[in-house]
């Protein structure tokens, strides 16, 4: 373990631009924490805060000069390996037929400052939707095998994670290049640095660090354990599979139907959700056309119509079936849950659906016990 004075940050995002990677970190956008490209810390969103509850999302001012003293906003990494819209090809009339061409362009090379436990999990699970030995998608591959990520401990928590319950954070515990723990104390403003691959350890190597010593330690892993202590909300988890496929009857979905609007919010703020759909357009001339692929969501009506009509034509069926995929199915197809307890859903949902709580219903009258 080493520590780096805070100045040592602006070294690494050098010397990542230098290596040719185009840096991403938190920064502030329309009243939130995004994530998007970065030139320097002066780019991040020092001394903000946040506050989130179901529903509830408001940046505060902090008291402190924190570097990352909020939790997750409402992007998520997989925009990067997975973008909202993707160009999948086009097609250029050339006489008798047509010219099919696909994109040319190298995958961008991004580097990863500042990616939460929870959402280092969510990579990893994108990792087994999108290269799953049975199916990989290239776009997701290309991009993927060239992130250096930069993970950052979570030191406090807020209203809406409950990553403790999914086992998923507030420490990340593998799949970073380094690891940062930003310790703020009266006198000192410093990072612990914890180096998790070769490629880190490299970076490590050129910054100007110390050794850490067990004080240091120890300051960070209690600061973690604070994150963990505060957390407010909590998922029972034990037998979720069951509770979920023997309650599929359960007069809980009819209810949940009468507050939630099916506005997919839930399923874009989601950092594991992967629902595609693809749009074929083309030129007034008929000449040119193009194929792309785009998000989509279980909750819209489109999303289940085949030949002869939506096979999930409430929004009954439609939010159970999200909640289902996501604690039980998601298990059977990906070998994990489909969440990691990073909260969006809750917080960003505008009539405050929770998750957490839906399982406690749930559990609470189960129509066959779990
Ligand atoms: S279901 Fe909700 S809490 Fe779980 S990973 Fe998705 S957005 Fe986060
Ligand atoms: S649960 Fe909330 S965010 Fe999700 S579709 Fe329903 S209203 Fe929208």
């Amino acid at each position: 373990m080493k520590t780096i004075d805070k100045s040592n940050l602006d070294k690494i995002i050098s010397i990542l631009k230098k290596d040719g990677y185009t840096v991403i970190g938190p920064t502030v956008k329309d009243g939130a924490i995004i994530y998007d490209e970065i030139e320097s810390t002066g780019d991040l969103p020092i001394g903000m805060g946040d506050e989130q509850d179901a529903g509830t999302y408001r940046l505060t001012k902090r008291n402190d000069e924190a570097y990352f003293g909020y939790v997750v906003g409402p992007q998520s990494w997989k925009k990067f390996m997975f973008p909202q819209r993707l160009k999948m090809w086009d097609a250029q009339r050339n006489g008798k037929g047509f010219d099919i061409n696909l994109p040319k362009a190298p995958p961008p090379r991004y580097a990863f400052l500042g990616v939460r436990a929870c959402d280092l999990r969510a990579i990893f699970v994108q990792d087994k939707v999108f290269n799953n030995g049975t199916f990989a998608d290239s776009y997701y591959n290309n991009v993927r095998k060239n992130i250096f990520i930069i993970a950052v401990n979570c030191t406090q928590s807020d209203g809406t994670c409950f990553c403790v319950s999914m086992k998923t954070g507030p420490k990340a515990k593998q799949g970073y290049d380094i690891a940062l723990t930003e310790i703020i104390n009266k006198n000192e403003h410093y990072f612990l640095l914890d180096e998790g691959t070769l490629k880190g350890s490299e970076l490590a190597s050129k910054l100007n660090f110390a050794k850490a010593g067990d004080a240091q330690i120890k300051a960070a892993a209690s600061a973690i354990m604070a994150a963990e202590v505060n957390m407010k909300r909590t998922m029972n988890t034990a037998g979720i599979k069951d509770l979920l496929y023997n309650n599929h009857d359960h007069p809980i979905w009819t209810e949940i139907a009468t507050r939630c609007l099916a506005c997919a919010n839930c399923t874009m703020v989601c950092p594991t959700c992967f629902c595609s759909n693809m749009e074929d357009t083309t030129d007034l001339t008929g000449d040119h056309a193009e194929r792309w692929r785009r998000w989509d969501s279980c909750f819209s009506l489109d999303y289940s119509k085949v030949a002869g009509g939506s096979f999930r034509t409430s929004t009954k069926a439609r939010y159970r079936q999200w909640m289902t995929h996501k604690l039980a199915s998601w298990i059977d197809q990906f070998g994990t849950s489909g969440c990691v307890g990073c909260g969006r859903c809750i917080t960003w949902c505008p009539v405050g659906i929770d998750i957490t709580k839906e399982v406690e219903n749930l559990r609470s009258s189960p129509k066959i016990k779990s």
